[in-house]
């Protein structure tokens, strides 16, 4: 006979943390009581007013006039992935920049869909070079797709996408733009850039709930979908039937459950930007980033990323060659509560990510960081 095995489970009460990581970044407590509210239908004509508003906010940051733009129940990775199932069909020819660990996700997923990928490669912590586009979309002018990552959080990089998406646009060339880290954080104007398809999280800049990703498509996206001759591959990343589900001319059908009450939280962060004021987010980024980045001088510290390619909300320090990388990043969690991400990828070991965004990009963070820096690093030299 065996013998019930003892479990204990009981109500998860986490030590609170400072979040200066690529991700998830500080969720502010009116979003954390946002999503505290009754839980109510998802087709509830209240719930119906709320996701309306979030769209129209949505279309704001994304820069775009989109019918088709709303928050997809899932991570970033599954609004990329939205995008490439419903846009590439086996046998297409696809561009992808590779400058760091997305645009290699990029390719990872346009393989799966079965498309012959041309890689456009460019260095960790450099910027997607427009001319090597270029140069590819002549090499391969039946091009169908080009996807690029506009702020490439492994290494703090923002690339151009109003050259690049121009060049692919020359080619009559479908764009898919990673805006996961950029949106909220530096300005994005998908139809000024001509972007087709677009996606995002809510945990980075708009310092949402995690589990949801903003998306937009344009008229032509859309129609691409619509041709094509098969059925997209994922039922749950089908685009036409999701824009059953989010569209707004009251006949919203029946799909799947999106997370009710994380949806309330993204809409409260979104309240939030619009109470700021966009182009004073943006500002508050940018004066932040500034901010670090004297006290990162003042510590000895060197950002990997210098001039105009570099992020203000994600920042990739060169860990000095005597420093034990991990060794510090503990130190901060551990004594200081304080979360920053390691390197990834060509920069494991090599650089620490701080990221300062949304609610996580303000003067208290920031001074609190750097004095546990300095702690920090003394604590390691004596140490080594
Ligand atoms: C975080 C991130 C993603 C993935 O988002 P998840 O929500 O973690 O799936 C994709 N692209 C970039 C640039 C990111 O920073």
């Amino acid at each position: 006979m065996g013998k019930t095995e003892q479990h204990t489970i009981k109500s998860f009460d986490p030590q609170p943390r400072i979040l200066m990581g690529a991700g998830p970044s500080s969720v502010h407590e009116r979003v954390r009581h946002a999503m505290s509210r009754p839980t109510i239908g998802h087709l509830d004509p209240q719930f119906e007013v709320m996701v309306e508003e979030m769209k129209q906010q949505l279309r704001l940051l994304f820069g775009t006039k989109n019918e088709a733009t709303f928050p997809l129940s899932a991570p970033g990775s599954a609004g990329m992935e939205m995008c490439f199932v419903s846009l590439i069909q086996p046998g297409d020819k696809v561009i992808v920049c590779r400058n760091g660990v997305f645009g290699r996700r990029m390719e990872d997923m346009a393989e799966r869909c079965g498309a012959t990928v041309v890689r456009v490669d460019d260095d960790w912590g450099a910027t997607v070079t427009p001319e090597k586009v270029e140069a590819a979309l002549r090499d391969n002018p039946e091009t169908r797709v080009l996807a690029v990552v506009h702020a490439e959080t492994s290494t703090g990089v923002r690339s151009d996408m109003e050259a690049i998406c121009g060049i692919a646009a020359d080619y009559e060339c479908l764009t898919i733009v990673d805006a996961v880290t950029s949106l909220a954080g530096i300005p994005v104007c998908m139809d000024d850039w001509g972007v087709d398809a677009i996606f995002a999280a809510a945990q980075k800049c708009l310092s949402g709930p995690a589990g949801l990703a903003p998306v937009s498509f344009n008229e032509r996206a859309v129609a691409a979908m619509r041709s094509r001759p098969n059925k997209v591959q994922s039922w749950f990343l089908d685009l036409d039937m999701m824009l059953g589900y989010w569209g707004a001319d009251g006949g919203r059908t029946y799909h799947h459950t999106p997370p009710i009450n994380n949806l309330y939280g993204l809409h409260e962060a979104l309240v939030m930007i619009n109470e700021e004021g966009v182009e004073n987010v943006w500002r508050r980024h940018e004066q932040n980033s500034q901010l670090l980045d004297q006290g990162l001088d003042l510590l000895g510290l060197e950002p990997l990323v210098k001039g105009a390619a570099r992020l203000p909300q994600i920042t990739t320090i060169k860990v000095p060659g005597e420093v034990d990388a991990t060794a510090v990043r503990s130190f901060l969690l551990h004594e200081r509560n304080i979360e920053i991400s390691a390197g990834l990828g060509d920069l494991a070991g090599k650089v620490w990510r701080v990221g300062i965004m949304g609610n996580s990009s303000n003067a208290d963070y920031i001074q609190a960081l750097l004095s546990a820096l300095k702690l920090a690093l003394a604590t390691d030299r004596q140490v080594a």
